[in-house]
């Protein structure tokens, strides 16, 4: 087992990794920019090393001062958590020169599933069924009109390097087709630097239901469920659930076990996403994330596992500690993120928490870095803390999260529990009924 590891990112995801580690008799070594040296992440750690000015590119981003870092402190291992450099394939092999860990799946399986349309392929391949769309990415728009006049509108263009949402266009008819193919490959452009799309059906009604995976990097797989991630604002999740309440046992066996086999054939090490659009009992992959996901608390709450203990476990060449038969799901878990952002409109609101108080008693998990006093810099996202709520079945844990929401005190600057309590009054909310849709319209008729 290592001895020391380096955690390359910072905020409550920090936090969550170093809590392993000391679990785990792990020493930690943050890193951190200028503007983080007062963070929590760099206070709770063994050590830290600040690596560079405010601006992500100059510091959480970057290699060189990460790697030295790592060196500096002689830590063996870095754990990327999510974002950041964590599915950034050219990170993990320099990695590999320099003869440190990367706690993730191999640069070989991040490089695939970066790219969406080898992501999908290789899907396919592995028997997981996917959306119907074009074969490949689409060069020009008379390919674009071919495509998708013979699959049916609505379509939605995609960015092959897409990622949070970003280049993503529908057309619903043939008339909107020129437009939205033109802006999604500008987009994709300004965003990744690379213009290629694809095209895909464009589903009505779906809901996002993603499984949740881990291999051991030998041959290997399991499943570990599914999280109903449908409630999102511009394609980014906001509430997450499991296990999925449309979600059938027989359907979560059926795909679970296609996800599980499909990891094992592929010899992935450690833990990893491959998300669904679901409609009318139907899975239709778009994406796998190779990394730990920000919602990763309620599958661990369901199953009562620590999936980062595993992932360090795997990556120092142990034994994961999960079979199969014995994985079962107890209870329901809920989480909401919240961020440090104004409504109606979500706009970012960093600045100094005069008071906080996290929530507490049974079923209830905070994780967040702030504390009394701290103050938000402007430089990164605005999520700052995620409320995980566990109770013996779905109305329990609804119940229970609108009372850790009651006891939650953030003051000093804007955040996004107001729209979670009016949430939690909505008839549709409280039956589990909503699409990915959902939450997009409710905004408009009530913000
Ligand atoms: P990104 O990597 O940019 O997040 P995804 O492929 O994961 O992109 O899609 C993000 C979200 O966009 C999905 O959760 C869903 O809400 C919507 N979406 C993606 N593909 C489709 C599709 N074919 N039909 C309908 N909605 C889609």
């Amino acid at each position: 087992m290592f001895d020391k590891i380096l955690i390359a990112n910072r905020g409550e995801i920090a936090l969550r990794v170093i809590r392993a580690c000391r679990e785990m008799g792990i020493a930690s070594v943050a890193v951190h920019s200028t503007a983080d040296s007062d963070a929590m992440h760099v206070r709770m750690a063994d050590e830290s090393v600040c690596i560079g000015p405010n601006s992500s590119a100059q510091s959480y981003l970057s290699v060189p001062a990460i790697v030295a870092a790592c060196e500096i402190t002689g830590a063996q291992a870095i754990h990327p958590g999510y974002g950041f450099l964590s599915e950034n394939a050219a990170f993990v092999q320099v990695l590999e020169d320099h003869g440190i860990t990367f706690i993730g799946p191999k640069a070989e399986h991040i490089r695939i599933m970066g790219d969406k349309i080898t992501a999908k392929e290789t899907a396919k391949k592995l028997g997981i069924p996917v959306v119907p769309g074009s074969e490949g990415g689409v060069p020009d728009l008379e390919t674009a009109e071919t495509v998708a006049g013979e699959m049916g509108y609505p379509v939605i263009i995609k960015a092959t390097a897409g990622g949070g949402g970003r280049g993503m266009k529908v057309a619903k008819s043939e008339e909107d087709l020129e437009v939205a193919f033109r802006t999604s490959r500008s987009e994709a452009k300004a965003a990744f630097g690379n213009a290629e799309v694809y095209i895909e059906k464009y589903l009505q009604r779906p809901r996002h239901i993603e499984i949740q995976v881990f291999g051991d990097g030998k041959g290997r797989g399991v499943h570990l469920g599914e999280r109903d991630c449908s409630l999102q604002r511009r394609h980014q999740k906001v509430f997450e659930e499991a296990p999925g309440p449309a979600i059938t046992p027989e359907e979560r066996a059926r795909i679970g076990d296609i996800c599980a086999k499909a990891i094992g054939e592929l010899g992935y090490a450690g833990a990893g996403t491959i998300e669904f659009l679901y409609e009318d009992g139907e899975f239709y992959f778009i994406e796998m994330n190779t990394r730990l996901q920000v919602e990763h608390p309620v599958t661990e709450a369901i199953f009562g596992v620590d999936l980062v203990r595993q992932q360090i476990r795997v990556a120092a060449g142990e034994e994961m500690e999960f079979e199969q038969d014995k994985l079962s799901i107890r209870g329901h878990a809920i989480e909401v993120r919240i961020n440090a952002e104004k409504l109606p409109n979500f706009a970012p609101c960093p600045g100094k928490i005069t008071h906080y108080h996290a929530p507490g008693g049974l079923g209830v998990r905070m994780d967040s870095a702030l504390y009394d006093g701290y103050t938000i810099p402007p430089y990164y996202d605005s999520l700052i803390g995620k409320l995980i709520v566990h109770g013996r079945d779905r109305h329990e844990a609804l119940q229970r999260l609108k009372r850790a929401l009651g006891e939650l005190i953030v003051d000093g600057v804007d955040t996004t529990v107001p729209l979670f309590n009016a949430l939690l009054e909505e008839p549709d909310i409280q039956k589990g009924d909503y699409s990915i849709h959902w939450l997009e319209k409710w905004l408009e008729r009530n913000l």
